[in-house]
């Protein structure tokens, strides 16, 4: 999309930005658990759990639904959900894969199966939030990529063919049946296929953890791990607490390391998975004048096409949630707070948000965050073993992990328990996508990257000779 119009005016878009207040929608309420004691003194397990996101919550939650008996810990570093399980855009696709396209690129011999294990995942994800009475706001419904620019009508017409051949459905939309899915003057045409669920993350992470609790799974907030090491027949945990001094050890059969973008404890995971800022505003709710000013009856889940985007739905309350486009890489995996607020970044995607909608001009926002994104060259997850198998991680599923994170854990179980299972057998799990360098490299790489797609997307998508060299290595870059 082209750089911010002057509708608002940009000082007011400043004004804007500033105003809403720098904290996540999803949790910003007081309907929240109360977090758990940090880990302290020696205690014994039979499988620990690094990270409290959607990961390390479906791993404990799918253990102990198959060994009732097992004494499970999850060890979280802040409290549960604060990495990107809480932050995101609450798009829950079936898709394990980041999307057919990339899929079809790295494995097209594995793509049918990893449809179907795709799609039994949100079904069995589904029944999950059923069977324990989940709170979480979702409902089903189409995901429709929008066109904004010539080029990308064609970009969406291959999409259309690579759903056919793979049976999946999905049909193009001129500029009149796009704009009747939701009135904008930046649309000429779109690609509907589905379905997805759009849920509220933030709930769902505090209803995996009361679930993960109510089948007697111990959850320590407050508790990071530092390190993992062998010893004898067992792996002994050691953590520190976030807030105040207590440190605890954990002597544990298994261990599950599902702290994505973090990539610790331990450096390897770090050659595989990028931390990727990526920022997202939610307005307040629409009034009803405002929503019959763009439609969107079907409440579908909306991006635009192209390799910068921005992705964007409605709450349940009616704001609209608008995010991406802007992804940032901080010098040797830099994280932390001072990283959650860059100002020109909001400010940027709030000046799309009014090219988009000019019609919600008087519109304010009410939230600005921002989450780390792990991502990997390939885009899906990374699966990897250590300390004889006793130590499975699993960590980058890029901007598509609410849905395959489950699926993410239940390989990382697979793992662990030495099961020899048709997701085992997956190209994608048993190779490991294309390491990323280390700094100053890694730096540097990011930055060609980054240059080479605002080029692409400038050019009419052309990839030039940076994308298409990686494009020939199977890497890429994105949020
Ligand atoms: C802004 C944003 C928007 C997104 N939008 C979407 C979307 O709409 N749809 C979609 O499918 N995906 C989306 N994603 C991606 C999705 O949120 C993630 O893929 C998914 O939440 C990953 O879950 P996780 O549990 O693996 O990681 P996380 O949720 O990041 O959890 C990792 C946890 O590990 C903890 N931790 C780190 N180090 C340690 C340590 N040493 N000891 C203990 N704990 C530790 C962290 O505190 C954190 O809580 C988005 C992500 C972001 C940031």
């Amino acid at each position: 999309m082209a750089s911010s119009s002057s509708a608002p005016g940009s000082r007011h878009i400043s004004d804007l930005v500033e105003e809403a207040k720098p904290a996540v929608f999803w949790t910003d309420h007081s309907g929240g658990p109360t977090a758990s004691e940090p880990l302290s003194g020696k205690h014994h397990a039979d499988l620990v759990i690094v990270g409290g996101g959607f990961t390390g919550l479906w791993s404990a939650l799918q253990a102990l639904e198959e060994n009732p008996g097992r004494r499970v810990v999850v060890l979280e570093a802040q409290t549960t959900g604060f990495g990107a399980s809480s932050r995101n855009g609450g798009f829950c696709d079936s898709s394990l894969t980041h999307g057919i396209g990339n899929g079809h690129s790295h494995w097209p011999d594995d793509m049918t199966d990893l449809l179907r294990m795709g799609d039994d995942n949100l079904a069995g994800l589904v029944r999950s939030m059923d069977s324990y009475n989940m709170k979480t706001s979702r409902w089903e419904t189409d995901e429709v990529t929008m066109a904004t620019a010539q080029w990308h009508l064609e970009e969406l017409r291959e999409g259309l063919d690579l759903d056919d051949h793979y049976g999946v459905h999905s049909r193009l939309l001129d500029q009149t049946q796009a704009r009747s899915i939701a009135n904008s003057p930046t649309y000429l045409g779109g690609l509907s296929s589905g379905p997805i669920l759009l849920l509220d993350p933030g709930q769902l992470v505090w209803d995996l953890r009361k679930a993960v609790q109510g089948l007697g799974g111990i959850i320590h907030d407050h508790s990071r791990v530092t390190g993992v090491e062998p010893d004898g027949s067992e792996l002994v945990v050691f953590s520190e607490s976030t807030v105040g001094t207590k440190a605890g050890i954990l002597r544990c059969e298994r261990v599950i390391v599902a702290t994505n973008a973090w990539a610790e404890p331990g450096k390897r995971i770090r050659n595989y998975v990028l931390p990727i800022y990526d920022h997202v505003l939610t307005t307040e709710p629409l009034s009803d004048a405002q929503m019959a000013s763009i439609g969107w009856s079907g409440r579908e889940g909306l991006a635009d096409a192209g390799n910068q985007f921005h992705y964007y739905r409605l709450t349940a309350d009616s704001r609209i949630l608008w995010g991406g486009y802007d992804a940032n890489y901080y010098f040797r995996n830099g994280m932390g707070a001072k990283y959650e607020s860059r100002s020109e970044s909001h400010k940027l995607i709030a000046g799309h948000f009014f090219d988009t909608f000019p019609q919600l001009e008087g519109l304010r926002f009410s939230h600005r965050w921002a989450g780390p994104i792990g991502t990997t060259s390939k885009f899906t997850a990374a699966f990897g073993r250590q300390h004889q198998n006793r130590l499975a991680w699993v960590a980058g599923y890029t901007g598509l992990g609410v849905g395959a994170s489950r699926f993410g854990a239940r390989v990382a179980l697979d793992l662990i328990d030495g099961k020899d299972t048709e997701r085992t057998e997956l190209a994608m799990v048993r190779k490991k996508p294309v390491p990323i360098p280390p700094e100053p490299l890694r730096c540097a790489v990011v930055a060609a990257t980054r240059r080479a797609i605002i080029r692409s997307d400038a050019n009419h998508g052309r990839r030039g000779p940076w994308l298409s060299l990686l494009d020939r290595f199977g890497v890429g870059f994105d949020s």
